[in-house]
């Protein structure tokens, strides 16, 4: 079981998460959870370190800002306690959470789950702090926003549990965030693809490495609400399956959007063999994840201009290194910022044509312009205009027929 911030954001909530607890373990489950930090609390951490230092060293702030899932460890396993529940906390390291040394990013490498396990069988609840892992070297590593995740799924992973159950704000994955579009609908079951494409597309319901990892393990992962009183062992909430237990494919299942992009194009680039290898082997090399590509035809068989996009976060990073390019001295480099990424996701897309038709009709009638476009088997990208983002959603949630009935 893992709750998310917002459903232990304060002693109320954190009580009512024990209470969920307690009823699993009534009907005779042994149980692992995972917590984030109150709401809000990662963000605060965070910032404390920027009064400090302007630059602050990596390893120190994820020093801090793993702290924020130590204290609701601790809290809901006195809750427990207070319910005659045996649980105790666990922190990453002693818990055997082990990362890759990439801080504020790492990525758990394994998870000695042993004493953990033992434990469980004498019917102790663990609780275990989320987004947080230990190096090799003994430094505290945290995995990335909305990381506690990825730490449930690697957990249920690892103590081969029958089910990994994500607690949040909302009682399930919708066709769209239910808080743009009010009339978005709850998924029954959804794919694991879909949900790796709807996630890595800007849907924060679960963290990307959450889902590849579920995927990777076949765990059986459900995404339901902290806030009413059912629980996990009635399947109230949306069930992530493989793609074969799905009967009815949709055309379109969700619709995603991302506001962290920003778009380079270098103008008057050489068109000769070889340029997008210099382009984009010194941003990769960099670490910088490029997405949409666009090359135009040269008018004149000599140059050409070259459009891409990169997370806003990175853009400075990514300008900084083609700056640096001998072969590119002559390219004038224009970036964008006041843009966003739109995409409609499906695995029905896979066997039927004009998806993305009707993607480009929908959005022509708002009179919204489209800059670049990205597709893979079962999802389409738009480049607009960042302004434009949220009318986009919701025009598209119209135009697939998404909404409640
Ligand atoms: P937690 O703190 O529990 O991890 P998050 O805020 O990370 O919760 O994720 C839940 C939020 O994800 C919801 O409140 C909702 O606004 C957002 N969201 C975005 N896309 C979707 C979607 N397709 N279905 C459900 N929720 C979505
Ligand atoms: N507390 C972390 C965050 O805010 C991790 C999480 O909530 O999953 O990103
Ligand atoms: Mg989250």
């Amino acid at each position: 079981m893992k709750f998310g911030g917002t459903s232990v954001q304060d002693t109320a909530h954190i009580k009512r998460a024990a209470d969920k607890v307690a009823a699993e373990v009534q009907r005779g489950n042994e149980v692992a959870v995972v917590v984030s930090a109150m709401s809000g609390e990662t963000n605060k951490l965070i910032a404390l370190c920027k009064e400090i230092s302007p630059n602050p060293n990596p390893q120190e702030i994820d020093a801090v800002v793993a702290s924020g899932e130590q204290v609701t460890a601790g809290l809901l396993a006195l809750a427990l306690q207070e319910r005659d529940i045996d649980a105790r906390s666990w922190l990453g390291w002693q818990a055997g959470v082990k990362t890759s040394e990439s801080h504020s990013k790492a990525r758990i490498e394994d998870i000695d789950a042993a004493p953990m396990r033992e434990r469980l069988s004498l019917k102790q609840v663990a609780v275990l702090a989320g987004f947080q892992g230990v190096t090799k070297n003994g430094r505290i590593t945290t995995l990335g926003r909305g990381g506690s995740d990825t730490t449930a799924v690697a957990l249920a992973a690892a103590l081969h549990a029958d089910r990994c159950d994500i607690y949040t704000d909302v009682d399930g994955i919708y066709t769209t965030d239910p808080r743009i579009v009010p009339g978005a609908q709850k998924i029954a079951k959804i794919s694991y693809e879909e949900m790796l494409e709807l996630a890595s597309l800007g849907a924060k319901v679960l963290q990307v490495r959450s889902v590849e990892m579920g995927y990777k393990h076949n765990m059986a992962l459900q995404v339901l609400s902290s806030f009413n009183d059912a629980i996990g062992s009635d399947f109230p909430g949306t069930q992530v399956v493989r793609e074969d237990d799905i009967m009815e494919q949709q055309l379109v299942t969700g619709i995603a959007h991302t506001e962290d992009e920003a778009k380079v194009t270098l103008f008057n680039v050489p068109d000769i063999p070889g340029v997008a290898a210099k382009v984009f082997g010194p941003i990769a090399a960099a670490n910088i994840n490029v997405d949409m590509i666009v090359q135009n035809v040269s008018g004149d068989g000599n140059a050409t201009d070259m459009t891409f996009t990169v997370p806003e976060s990175e853009l400075a990073r990514a300008v900084d290194v083609l700056k640096q390019e001998d072969d590119l001295k002559d390219a004038d480099i224009r970036t964008e910022k006041d843009v966003a990424k739109v995409s409609v996701v499906g695995i029905g897309m896979r066997s039927h044509a004009g998806v993305a038709q009707q993607m480009f009709k929908a959005l022509a009638d708002k009179d919204i312009n489209i800059k670049a476009i990205a597709t893979s088997e079962i999802k389409i990208s738009v480049l607009i205009a960042r302004d434009s983002s949220e009318p986009a959603v919701r025009a598209l949630h119209d135009a697939y027929g998404l909404h409640k009935q």
